[in-house]
């Protein structure tokens, strides 16, 4: 029989979106190879069918890019700021036309669902070119002084995540600015960015302005090393955050680094447990957790725990994981198999460490790169779950008697992304919100981004702002 949570399918269309064979490097306004010829797969995460073969960059494809937007760079900071400005609002504008193409793209290259490529990815996308296209001609307003300068070419690396957005967080500042750019996206998902180059031709965008390589971490790697690279933007794990930190040590390279997390998600007893259950969810479920800001460590005041945890996994038990093209799915694939053995080893390492799992019970596809989302209770400060990031649809919870106690439990985290507080009282969000040494906090809601709001962190969280006024600072030599 039917149960009220029986749906129809509901798949949008693939045929919005038409993936070429193969892809070449975007370097000086054309598509080219790279100069020794190697190539990689990017594949479909939720089906593991390959989806094209891109150029794979190396040093030599680094130093022609970054020469072709040196080049570019002469002309395009010396444009008025309302010029810019025209081509950062046409990008917009052609975004926003063909967000149902890249939404349907970005899902099948990085398997997170259509829901969240549709209603959250490409409308911020698009606002982040809006917002900073009206920048571009107010600099002078902006605090930095008048006319400040751009620093000249910024070498971007991105994570696989958000892949689109990351790139729109990166791209947007960098020109209205008047700097030109070097993008490599993560090895994962690279069709999206090699779409934004043909939106950039769309645009009629000057050559060179910005230029998109495909490739591995050795291509990030020779990007940051470029000695004529003024700026480093890096999002992706405090791992390689730390390296490329060593690496422009001693140069004068301009940095932002954006990092991991382990944001905690505080519930107070007088909480409304159903809008908190909801905002426990969007925290750490939402892209399948894979959000450095993600709200993976819940606190929950001891009195209503087991309340909670009740609502927690009846609410978790009716969220539907599978094929991220239908618009009914919550849940969809993990961007890859190695991030999905990075989760599993995790989890493993949970339960042999004495923290009790449950999963939800839902039935895993057969291809592709799955994991249930899941949550552990009986959980001290001191287990890995509760330390390490996951990156993955893993929940740890663990309970706090008194306000001070849930701030000294937020705050023992070498990270410092975000925070949630969820309480009826306004007097205590303020409190408890000023001792949180998070970048971002959220009160009553989770995971709520506006390009008008800086983003960023304290500690191994990285450092630098993006988005707003702040995000300007970093691609300005102030
Ligand atoms: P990652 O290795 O830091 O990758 C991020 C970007 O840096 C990718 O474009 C990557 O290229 C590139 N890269 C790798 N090694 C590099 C190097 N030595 N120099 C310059 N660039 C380099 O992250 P990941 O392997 O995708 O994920 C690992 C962990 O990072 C995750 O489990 C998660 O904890 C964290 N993470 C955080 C964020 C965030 O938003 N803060 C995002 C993603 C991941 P390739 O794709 O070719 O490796
Ligand atoms: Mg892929």
């Amino acid at each position: 029989m039917a149960s009220a949570f029986d749906y129809a399918p509901a798949p949008e269309s693939r045929s919005v979106v038409d993936i070429a064979p193969s892809y070449g490097l975007f370097i000086d306004g054309e598509f080219t190879e790279a100069a020794d010829g190697k190539v990689f797969k990017t594949v479909s995460p939720s089906s593991e069918e390959v989806l094209s073969e891109v150029a794979r960059a190396g040093a030599e494809d680094v130093d022609r890019a970054v020469k072709a937007a040196r080049r570019a760079f002469e002309k395009w900071s010396a444009l008025p700021g309302s010029e810019r400005a025209k081509y950062l609002f046409r990008i917009a504008r052609i975004i926003q036309e063909r967000s149902r193409e890249l939404a349907v793209l970005e899902t099948l290259d990085n398997g997170k669902p259509i829901r969240e490529t549709r209603d959250a990815d490409l409308p911020l996308v698009a606002a982040h070119f809006f917002y900073y296209a009206g920048w571009a001609d107010k600099l002078d307003h902006a605090g930095y002084g008048a006319n400040p300068r751009p620093l000249g070419v910024a070498g971007q690396i991105i994570p696989w995540n958000f892949p689109l957005l990351m790139l729109a967080w990166k791209i947007a500042p960098a020109l209205a600015t008047g700097n030109t750019v070097v993008l490599k996206p993560a090895e994962t998902t690279p069709l999206s960015a090699l779409f934004f180059a043909d939106i950039c031709r769309q645009a009629g965008l000057p050559r060179g302005v910005v230029n998109i390589l495909t490739g591995y971490g050795d291509a990030g790697s020779a990007l940051v090393e470029h000695p004529d690279v003024n700026k480093v933007a890096f999002t992706g794990s405090t791992a390689v955050g730390k390296a490329i930190a060593r690496q422009i040590a001693g140069t004068d390279k301009k940095a932002t680094l954006e990092l991991g997390g382990k944001g905690a998600n505080i519930v107070f007893d007088d909480a409304p447990v159903d809008q908190a259950v909801e905002g426990i969810v969007t925290g750490i479920f939402f892209n399948q957790g894979q959000v450095c800001c993600a709200g993976s460590r819940l606190l929950v005041q001891e009195s209503v725990q087991d309340e909670l945890l009740h609502s927690l996994k009846r609410r978790l038990s009716t969220l539907r994981l599978g094929d991220p093209l239908d618009k009914n799915t919550d849940i969809g694939a993990i961007n890859s198999e190695e991030q999905l053995s990075r989760i599993t080893a995790l989890v493993e390492s949970g339960e042999a460490e004495g923290a009790e799992r449950w999963s939800a019970p839902c039935e895993l596809p057969s291809a592709g790169y799955w994991f249930a989302p899941t949550l552990f209770t009986n959980v001290t400060q001191a287990h890995t779950v509760a330390r390490d990031e996951i990156f993955g649809p893993v929940l740890s919870v663990l309970s706090f008697r008194t306000p001070d106690e849930a701030v000294a439990k937020a705050n023992n985290t070498q990270y410092g992304l975000s925070a949630g507080i969820w309480t009826e009282k306004g007097s205590r969000i303020l409190a408890v919100a000023g001792k949180l040494r998070a970048g971002v906090v959220w009160a009553n809601t989770f995971n709520k981004f506006d390009p008008t709001s800086p983003f960023g962190g304290y500690k191994e969280s990285g450092f630098g702002r993006e988005g707003g006024r702040h995000g300007l600072e970093a691609y300005l030599d102030v």
